[in-house]
């Protein structure tokens, strides 16, 4: 048998055949090395319908369970609810797979529904299991797990259940406060269920029509909140303007509409923290994750204190594109023109393990194993019917899955260095973290993904073979750190003033939401931005206020994730051992202790101003280099 071992070993890979990233063509016609291999996942069409119905089997037990007052049937219970989540997680990930790349097809979306129906469940009676948690008291549960060497390794998960135990209500309160849509106890959180009020404003957003405007070739065109941005970052002006205008104006028309929603929103927000006699709303959302409202509130003062950076971006757009003042509309054409080479796949496979080479070899190793399309990780080209944009997804025991619509582009490129950071993230954690304890909290997901960013932007600069090109990824850096860092605390600042206002009895009105909403932009952007008379409408056009209190770890993760490529590019071994310690730590213990151990302390400025100063360095080096090309 030693024979054909060797031969496997030493025979070189088969040359990966060519093909031309084609949106239109059928799935069938991308080469299949090119697309992932599910069956590690669930082996085939006959042994997902038998995980569904070993999982519904495995409920039933969990449904009959003994009381949990019972160490052993504590044990019990805890690991049949584990080892169901499990096996339910597989099937919703592999029919969340199939699904993304044959959007429209029936059985696709049928096996979907199933696996998200069979979890459904498993979460319904995963609440019975934690109002009993909750109800054991302290001397109880330690006697249990004193009782019952089994329950040690739940010790975190029950924890982490029982950390917020003095905020559970008489189960009256409860019953009412489920009623009302209360979700501050989901466990899964990612895809929250949006809230009516959510509802309501996406329906009035797609009921409402844009006014048509005229493209740069004087062409009438039907604007749409998908076509907006495109206009948006024309570069002629008249365009761009036409279309900021048309949008806000439109918006600005149902405004009172929209002020409602919003209101409604905070309203039921402030409303169920209340209810768990939380002080704020504030503390009651981050209190979930076991963040410290100090964090928010540091990350707002410490962005605040340093605006000068975001006022020298704007001068520079102002000089860069000829501008008497910077208005909205100007905030979004590229400033420098277009001039990086396509970077076909084969080439990202050499580029990003070099880039990456800070974070060490057994990192490399893995990523390179990952990133080689053969293993079945990723799936690489779009075709008809596949999900727009990328992502990475993973369950225990299986390796990560990472869909991309790769086209031969530098953007490309960069959303291969974040997603791989994602896979890692997750590879790393189930690699050294026991079931219960491995994924990690959406706190510090974008970390990983960050540091993987500015670790590929760093390698890129050093490699640039002309200042075009240095131009237009300093461009693209700038531009990350404004609209990550700066844009989102802005939002994040207005989310807590709403949430402060309605707490105080102030109605939330258009008025007061565009007059504070102004005031914040104009903080922002600093003398050289004129805000336009529609402009602090904006408000109205952001989502992202209905994910509460969601949008300011975009924020620290951008800056938690700089800091720490900084400090992996200083120091070397030490700080990306600690950074690697962090990602292998998956919820063993609280996020805000895991980043400490990476050297990030966010209740203090120290990120932010790292960021800060990385955008300063930035724009200097931007002024250097058109100064040089004469602009
Ligand atoms: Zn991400």
């Amino acid at each position: 048998m030693l024979a054909p071992l060797l031969l496997a070993l030493f025979a070189a890979a088969p040359p990966l055949p060519p093909h031309t990233p084609d949106a239109s063509v059928e799935r069938a016609q991308v080469p299949e090395v090119y697309r992932w291999k599910l069956e590690p996942l669930v082996a085939g069409e006959q042994a997902f319908g038998e995980g569904l119905a070993e999982a519904a089997r495995l409920r039933e037990r969990l449904a009959a369970r003994g009381k949990l007052t019972e160490p052993r049937a504590l044990a019990d219970a805890l690991g049949l609810y584990f080892e169901t989540r499990l096996l339910t997680n597989r099937l919703t990930l592999h029919a969340n797979l199939r699904l993304q790349t044959a959007e429209r097809d029936a059985a696709a979306q049928d096996r979907n529904l199933r696996a998200l129906d069979a979890m459904a469940r498993l979460m319904a009676l995963a609440g019975g299991l934690r109002d009993e948690v909750l109800a054991l008291d302290d001397a109880a549960l330690a006697r249990a797990l004193a009782a019952e060497p089994r329950l040690a390794a739940y010790r975190p998960y029950l924890a982490e259940l029982r950390r917020r135990r003095s905020r559970v209500l008489h189960p009256e309160g409860e019953r009412v406060l489920s009623l009302a849509g209360d979700n501050l106890w989901a466990e899964i959180d990612l895809n929250e269920l949006p809230s009516d009020h959510e509802k309501a404003y996406q329906a009035l957003r797609a009921d409402l029509v844009l006014p048509r405007i005229r493209d740069e070739a004087g062409k009438e065109v039907q604007l749409t909140f998908s076509n907006m941005d495109r206009y948006r970052a024309s570069p002629d002006r008249r365009v761009r303007q036409e279309a900021a205008d048309a949008v806000l104006g439109a918006l600005r028309r149902y405004q009172d509409a929209f002020a409602a929603t919003l209101a409604g929103q905070v309203n039921l927000s402030v409303m169920l923290a209340r209810a768990r006699r939380y002080p704020t709303a504030l503390e009651a959302y981050l209190d979930k994750d076991g963040i410290d409202p100090a964090v928010y509130r540091n990350l707002v003062a410490a962005v605040r204190a340093n605006l000068a950076p975001l006022h020298r971006y704007v001068s520079l757009r102002k000089r860069v594109l000829k501008l008497d003042r910077v208005r909205y509309c100007d905030l979004y054409p590229p400033l420098v023109r277009e001039a990086s080479r396509p970077v076909p796949f084969a080439e990202a496979m050499r580029i990003l393990p070099e880039a990456l080479a800070p974070l060490g070899p057994e990192y490399g190793k893995v990523l390179r194993q990952g990133l080689d399309p053969s293993h079945g990780w990723i799936d690489l080209y779009p075709h008809r019917d596949k999900a727009s944009g990328a992502s990475s997804s993973g369950v225990y025991g299986v390796h990560p899955f990472v869909l991309m619509n790769y086209q031969d582009e530098l953007d490309d490129l960069s959303t291969l260095a974040h997603e791989f950071g994602h896979a890692l993230h997750t590879w790393l954690s189930n690699g050294a973290q026991p079931y219960v304890t491995a994924g990690y909290a959406p706190f510090v997901a974008e970390i990983a993904s960050t540091v993987n960013e500015k670790l590929l932007s760093e390698h890129l600069l050093r490699t640039a073979r002309s200042d075009a090109e240095r131009l237009q990824l300093l461009s693209e850096l700038a531009n990350k750190i404004r609209t990550t860092i700066y844009r989102q605390t802005l939002f994040a600042e207005f989310e807590l003033r709403a949430h402060a206002a309605a707490e105080a009895g102030t109605p939330l009105t258009a008025a007061w939401l565009g007059h504070t909403y102004g005031e914040l932009v104009r903080a922002w952007y600093g003398p050289d931005f004129e805000l336009g008379p529609d402009d602090e409408v904006e408000w109205a056009l952001i989502p992202h206020f209905y994910y509460k209190y969601y949008m300011f770890s975009y924020a620290t993760g951008l800056s938690a994730g700089i800091a720490i490529a900084e400090r992996i590019e200083k120091q070397g071994a030490p700080a990306r051992d600690a950074y690697l310690g962090m990602l292998r730590g998956g919820m063993s213990k609280p996020p805000l202790e895991l980043l400490r151990g990476a050297g990030v302390d966010l209740s203090r400025p120290e990120a932010v101003e790292a960021a800060a100063r990385l955008l300063e360095r930035t724009l200097t080096e931007m002024e250097r280099l058109l100064a040089r090309q004469g602009g």
